[in-house]
């Protein structure tokens, strides 16, 4: 059994966030974290493996620098990494990229135990959209905002999928893709041990040549021209005046609000 968790590397939205002329995010100049949910992925993946001895395969897609974040992981008890980077995956819209990396997952191989892993969503793109078309793309059946997960040992999974206002509790056979959301655990650090060992594990590197027989891949989908959505324009929203409070009774503001809405032509 091998758990294969997607990661992505984001800029660090707590600090400074640079965008370039033509309107895209100028990532190079922006510090970098790992996406907060996908170190829930990782922790789930990770307590699989203490419990059941299982391989924990860490994938990014993502410029070559990202291979930092991927020994990180392995630091905190990953097995191995995948890089898959290439100039000619550049560009790739949510479309593209869930079509590259199903493209090097397909690679790698899917035994009838394994479980693909993904955070719920990515705190720059924020769309979600990755680990259900990853899903889609290899035919996988999924479940999204795991908060719990029970591997059943019968080739299946019980996963507690979070609602708004409850749960649900859903068996599902694998191979399979869970997305994971914050709740379900609080991810372990790197081990001292880890550290030592990181760079002696294997990090391959899987590149347009390493994929272009993958039948997903088709230049027409993936990189900026295979990408169906483009960003015409990002911005940081300008900050909203302060507040006022009313004071008085509550005939008195409710009076005063009613007085400054008409004012605005609200009401
Ligand atoms: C409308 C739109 C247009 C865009 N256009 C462009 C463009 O023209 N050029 C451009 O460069 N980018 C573009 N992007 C950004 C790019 O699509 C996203 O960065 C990327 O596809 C991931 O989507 P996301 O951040 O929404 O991830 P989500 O779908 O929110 O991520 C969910 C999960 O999928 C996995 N995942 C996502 N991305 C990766 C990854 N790279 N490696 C491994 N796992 C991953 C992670 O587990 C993550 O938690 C665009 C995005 C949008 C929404």
């Amino acid at each position: 059994m091998k758990i294969i968790v997607c990661v992505k590397q984001v800029p660090d939205t707590s600090g400074k966030v640079a965008v370039k002329p033509d309107g895209t995010l100028d990532r190079a100049s922006m510090l970098t974290i790992i996406n907060p949910d996908d170190l829930n992925a990782v922790e789930a993946a990770l307590k699989l493996k203490d419990e059941t001895g299982c391989e924990v395969v860490v994938v990014t897609m993502g410029p070559p620098p990202a291979e930092r974040m991927l020994r990180e992981l392995i630091a905190m008890g990953a097995d191995r990494g995948v890089l898959i980077s290439g100039r000619e995956f550049g560009g790739s819209d949510t479309f593209a990229t869930s079509q590259i990396i199903a493209a090097g997952i397909q690679h790698m191989g899917l035994d009838k135990d394994d479980i693909v892993m993904c955070g719920r969503q990515a705190i720059d793109g924020d769309t979600a959209q990755v680990g259900p078309q990853i899903a889609e793309k290899l035919n996988l059946p999924q479940i999204t905002y795991a908060g719990d997960i029970e591997v059943k040992g019968d080739g299946t999974v019980i996963v507690k999928r979070m609602l708004e206002d409850g749960f649900m509790n859903i068996k599902m056979k694998t191979p399979c893709l869970i997305t994971c959301i914050k709740e379900l655990n609080t991810p372990r650090y790197m081990s001292t041990y880890g550290i030592f060992g990181c760079y002696e594990k294997t990090v391959d590197v899987f590149d347009y040549n390493t994929l272009k027989d993958e039948p997903l891949i088709d230049p027409n989908t993936i990189g900026l021209q295979g990408s169906p959505t483009n960003i015409l324009i990002s911005f940081t929203p300008p900050l909203k005046g302060a507040g006022r409070i009313l004071e008085g009774d509550d005939k008195e503001r409710a009076t005063e609000l009613a007085h400054i809405l008409e004012k605005k032509h609200v009401i």
